[in-house]
């Protein structure tokens, strides 16, 4: 496989860091395992880099051989766990109780961790890197967070890329499309505001379960009826709660909580509308009120069709055409790597992890899963793809 043999070479040493970031696993914001382990490296290797943004997040910047093209691009790994108990019994395992990198950043981390060392020493491009090192992926709004921090004002880019291990693909493969690759993760909670009373005395309460009810069923029309058929869109209530035990108390409130996950920003906005204006109308038929919160979390993640032609070049040259598919179907799972792309063109591809003569086993299952274990065989693939998008896209010799 023509990954860049001198990182390849380098293999065992990129995955030791990716192992003691494995077993030092932080959630958002408090990565500082992270942060110590990428800035010591930074310092061996004489790269530059701006530590604090988002709190825990790491910029750093190598220059090629020539600067004159005025070419710049980011390239970003995100750095936090999770709150899942490990449970892959692995000698480099979670030592922080609670903590696993269960999504794989550790993976992301020392790939982009070796593709910094590599360009760092070759320097073989016309222009600029900035790796971003990105905190709180998870729920987090990291992205978010470095954005409003001036990530893009201090380290302007022409293109952002990002990847993601894909337990679901064979190692060996990356995938990607142009358009919306992952959905938008949003959640709300509508707490309906009734009258209590006796369940035998109806009349003199205001029941919220009932308008519960209604307003649960309501709001699976907004896709069937609301939604353009050609998008995709999904609104489920995942919380329904109302009164204590008792058989004969109307409660005087009832709160439902959800998620709605779509793959354009006009269907997004639309949603929250439709959903606002029927619990708002419906309780109001009931004579009840609402409070209504609506969040807006993770933008879908959707790439540029000239960010896929460049990451789809940089993949060739790594794991060669056979093993790149351009028109991968999209999940609704979200990511928030979307916040990077809504301000700069760019691309999200999976690098495909599992393996499928053991299809039972950690690399091959499901991520945010508690026997998930990052694939090092990969790191050489996805530090080579890193380098090779500043290789390709800038390339020394035009
Ligand atoms: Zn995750
Ligand atoms: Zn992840």
């Amino acid at each position: 496989m023509p990954v860049i043999n001198s990182i390849a070479d380098q293999k065992d040493e990129i995955a030791a860091w990716r192992q003691d970031l494995h077993k030092n696993p932080q959630t958002k914001y408090e990565e500082i395992f992270a942060g110590d382990l990428i800035a010591a490296k930074l310092d061996e290797w004489g790269v530059t880099y701006k530590r604090g943004m988002a709190e825990t997040g790491i910029v750093a910047t190598i220059e090629g051989q020539k600067t004159d093209s005025g070419k710049t691009i980011g390239l970003r790994a995100d750095m936090d766990a999770l709150d899942i108990q490990e449970k892959t019994g692995l000698p480099y395992a979670s030592q922080n109780n609670g903590k696993m990198h269960a999504c794989g950043h550790d993976g992301h981390m020392a790939s982009l961790l070796g593709a910094t060392k590599y360009l760092s020493e070759n320097k073989n491009f016309n222009g600029k890197v900035h790796l971003i090192f990105q905190p709180g992926e998870e729920g987090g709004n990291g992205a978010h967070k470095m954005i409003a921090e001036g990530l893009f004002d201090e380290f302007p880019c022409d293109y952002v890329f990002g990847i993601h291990n894909w337990p679901k693909e064979p190692a060996g493969t990356i995938v990607m499309r142009a358009g919306p690759m992952m959905a938008s993760v949003d959640e709300f909670k509508i707490e309906i505001i009734g009258k209590g009373g006796h369940a035998a005395i109806p009349e003199t309460a205001i029941d919220p379960v009932i308008i519960a009810s209604q307003i649960v069923t309501a709001l699976q029309t907004i896709v069937s009826r609301n939604v353009n058929p050609i998008d995709t869109a999904v609104i489920s209530v995942t919380s329904l709660n109302a009164g204590t035990e008792a058989f004969n108390i109307i409660p005087d409130t009832a709160t439902l909580r959800g998620t709605v996950r779509t793959f354009n920003n006009d269907s997004r906005r639309m949603i929250k509308d439709r959903i606002e204006t029927l619990c708002e109308n419906i309780a109001q038929a009931f004579g009840a009120t609402v409070d209504f919160n609506y969040g807006f979390e993770t933008d879908a993640t959707v790439n540029t069709a000239d960010g896929v032609e460049i990451a789809a070049n940089a993949a060739t040259v790594v794991v060669g055409t056979e093993n790149v598919d351009t028109n991968y179907s999209p999940t609704m799972a979200g990511e928030d790597f979307g916040a990077f792309l809504v301000e700069v063109p760019g691309a999200f591809v999976f690098v495909g992890q599992g393996n499928p003569d053991d299809p039972h086993g950690h690399n091959s299952t499901e991520l945010h899963n508690p026997n998930y274990d990052f694939n090092d065989d990969v790191i050489p693939i996805g530090a080579s793809y890193f380098a090779a998008l500043a290789e390709t896209y800038m390339p020394l010799e035009e």
